[in-house]
């Protein structure tokens, strides 16, 4: 049962020393309330108070860093079951898997592609995530000399897979202080990955058949004091995935099975399915998604699959209002009006760029609704365009007084002209058909 942010300020120890990183205790307090923050940072609780505060104020998943520097990324931390009921936080890492036994020209090849491919979409930049390492050879000289060969193409969050403590040990000398994930500790090995874990300062993955075995696996490797761990369920099949992650993320956050607690590794090479298992992975839970080296295709089904599940679905993702050049307009270029709902304005910008005809767009502020929606809800308004004319200073672009509003705002043209003063076009409905109305109404209207 979780407690209030009251009674977990009573048993903190009131010093206001900011250890914690929170300027007074009482922050440090609600921020525990809301399961933001680890009992941990604040170095003079006593034993008995960790314990009490521990369980019911720690996130349900804990948070675990992969990796150091600008190509970090943290997964867990997550709060609910269904998307829907707040947000999900912490997307995937998408991890592209190695061998040792591959020459080192192509492990350096996919590594150089891992740190240098993206894509953007929305505005947003999306990348892959990481390397892992397979100790296929069951070499320790060639598992070493592999990690050695991706090391040397960039310092990127890596997975370390491997039976054999000597061949990882050999092979973290060679990571230097990137905390890559160990996968992985199993009933049998436990004991010796966690001292390697714990010596390196790494993540590690527990890998178990049962949620029983895990649960087991996760509580002796915190008593031996390494507790970033993550979760491989050892799925049979793509079912079995579904109802296994399925149950620990529904034990961790109701906080059942506390111990079941952390973000869960998939191995989606396992099966033929691969892209059928990396988005059951992004959809079900997975935190760390190992794959083969991805086509085009399927690395931009992927990333675009994980950037919509991990967006809040409460936000709108937006873009700022302002006036936006598309190519280098003249004086007596057209300017388009449109909302800042981010998707409304990435098509039209797509569509535009391809007419070659540059262009003003003007995007106002409707909260990142769409035009439909903005002008259903009295969002997109006349005195917004006329705001939005005098704040960024068209008038002083262009010569003329011609703005073209999206068709969806056809109801609103009048109003608009009488607020601004300029003559307003009702432009197309359908962004596709921006091309064809500007040269119609626009290039040949001119010539005309
Ligand atoms: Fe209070 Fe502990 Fe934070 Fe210091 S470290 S401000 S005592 S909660």
């Amino acid at each position: 049962m979780a407690l209030k942010a009251l009674d977990i300020y009573k048993l903190l120890p009131k010093k206001n020393c900011k250890e914690c990183g929170d300027p007074t205790c009482l922050t440090f307090a609600m921020k525990l309330a809301g399961g933001k923050a680890d009992v941990d940072l604040c170095p003079y609780l006593s034993d008995e108070a960790k314990s009490v505060l521990g369980a019911s104020t720690r996130p349900p998943i804990r948070p675990v860093k992969i990796g150091v520097g600008e190509r970090s990324f943290t997964v867990g931390e997550e709060f609910v079951f269904y998307r829907h009921e707040k947000t999900f936080y912490h997307p995937p890492g998408i991890i592209f898997r190695v061998s040792d036994t591959q020459p080192a020209d192509e492990v350096a090849a996919i590594a150089g592609r891992v740190r240098d491919e993206s894509f953007t979409r929305v505005g947003t930049e999306l990348r892959f995530n990481g390397i892992a390492i397979e100790n296929t050879s069951g070499s320790v000289e060639k598992f070493a000399a592999a990690v050695a060969a991706v090391e040397a193409v960039a310092d990127l969050p890596l997975v370390l897979i491997s039976e054999s403590p000597d061949a990882l040990c050999a092979a973290l000398v060679h990571c230097g202080t990137y905390r890559p994930i160990i996968h992985a500790a199993t009933a049998d090995t436990c004991e010796a990955f966690c001292g390697i874990a714990k010596q390196h300062g790494c993540p590690l993955v527990v890998k178990g058949d049962t949620l029983e075995t895990l649960a087991e696996l996760t509580k002796s490797c915190c008593a031996s004091g390494v507790s970033d761990l993550l979760l491989d369920l050892s799925p049979a099949s793509l079912g079995d995935f579904i109802r296994k992650s399925s149950a620990v993320r529904q034990l961790a956050i109701t906080r059942t099975v506390p111990e079941l607690g952390y973000p869960v590794y998939l191995d989606s090479t396992e099966g033929e399915l691969q892209d059928a298992a990396i988005a059951l992975g992004i959809t079900k839970f997975a935190s760390v998604i190992v794959t083969r080296p991805l086509s085009g295709a399927s690395a931009k089904a992927a990333m675009t699959l994980r950037q919509n599940i991990y967006t809040d679905p409460q936000k709108p993702i937006q873009m700022n209002p302002g006036l936006y050049r598309i190519g280098s307009p003249g004086r007596d270029a057209p300017v388009l009006m449109t909302v800042n709902f981010s998707l409304t304005f990435f098509t039209l910008e797509g569509y535009l760029e391809a007419t070659r005809i540059p262009c003003f767009l003007l995007i106002v502020d409707t909260e990142g609704l769409s035009v439909l929606t903005a002008v259903a809800a009295g969002k997109l308004s006349e005195t917004l365009v006329r705001d939005a004319i005098k704040k960024f200073e068209i008038e002083k672009e262009v010569d003329h007084r011609k703005l073209i509003i999206p068709g969806y705002a056809s109801p609103l043209s009048g109003r608009i002209e009488e607020a601004t003063g300029w003559k307003v076009l009702v432009g197309p409905r359908d962004a596709a058909e921006i091309g064809e109305f500007l040269h119609e109404e626009w290039v040949k209207g001119k010539d005309g």
